[in-house]
């Protein structure tokens, strides 16, 4: 799956410019400067995603890549969603992606799940619990991803998935294995790809 051609196919800035739903999709969101842009990378194995979405002016869109053989023939689409969390943000600015991520989120029926990054060195902030909520809201089924995790000491690991998953047990949507990985090393990836396929599968 990962193999495939992976193509840039939308970017929405506004809830009316969203694509028409096509294939399965898998959305990822975090925090600006998560890791959201080298685990995609990680992930597909092609470094034009990133780039894509890290555009000026691109980094406030839902930017959609359709995986597959070919363009008509697309098996999974990716979302990457705008982060969140900078500081020096417009209460306005702010206002828009809110409303746009309600807007795609509610009656996506092709979003089979939102992988929420979380940094493995800092763990869930108050911004992250606002967007755990925010899915629950929504019902949508979500997974949290905690990332950088060749940043984190190896005494600290299990210390930094146990104040992940008592988050979980307080937001009822979410799925309850917490995957922790670095797309430096590629430790954990695998676990990610396979919770993937497993989707597409079912
Ligand atoms: P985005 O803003 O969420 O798209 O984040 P980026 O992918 O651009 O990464 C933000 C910063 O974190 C960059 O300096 C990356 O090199 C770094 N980073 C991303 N993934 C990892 C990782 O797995 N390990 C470490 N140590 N740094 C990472």
């Amino acid at each position: 799956l990962f193999a495939q051609n992976c193509e840039f196919l939308w970017a929405a800035d506004k809830s009316d410019g969203l694509p028409p739903m096509g294939p399965l999709e898998i959305a990822f969101a975090g925090r600006s400067n998560v890791g959201k842009s080298s685990l995609l990378n990680a992930l597909t194995t092609r470094r034009t995603l990133a780039r894509t979405s890290h555009t000026p002016g691109r980094t406030q869109n839902l930017n959609f890549f359709d995986l597959g053989p070919d363009a008509q023939n697309p098996l999974l689409r990716l979302v990457d969603m705008p982060g969140y969390g900078y500081a020096a943000v417009s209460k306005e600015k702010i206002a828009n992606w809110t409303r746009l991520m309600k807007d795609f989120l509610r009656g996506r029926a092709s979003l089979a799940r939102v992988f929420v990054l979380i940094d493995g060195r800092h763990g869930v902030k108050d911004v992250d619990r606002e967007m755990l909520t925010l899915l629950d809201q929504a019902a949508l089924s979500y997974q949290i991803v905690l990332t950088k995790r060749d940043e984190v000491k190896k005494s600290a690991v299990e210390t930094t998935l146990d104040e992940a998953r008592a988050v979980l047990r307080k937001n009822p949507a979410a799925h309850p294995e917490v995957i922790f990985l670095s797309s430096h090393t590629g430790e954990g990836v695998s676990d990610l790809r396979e919770a993937i396929v497993k989707l597409v599968s079912e």
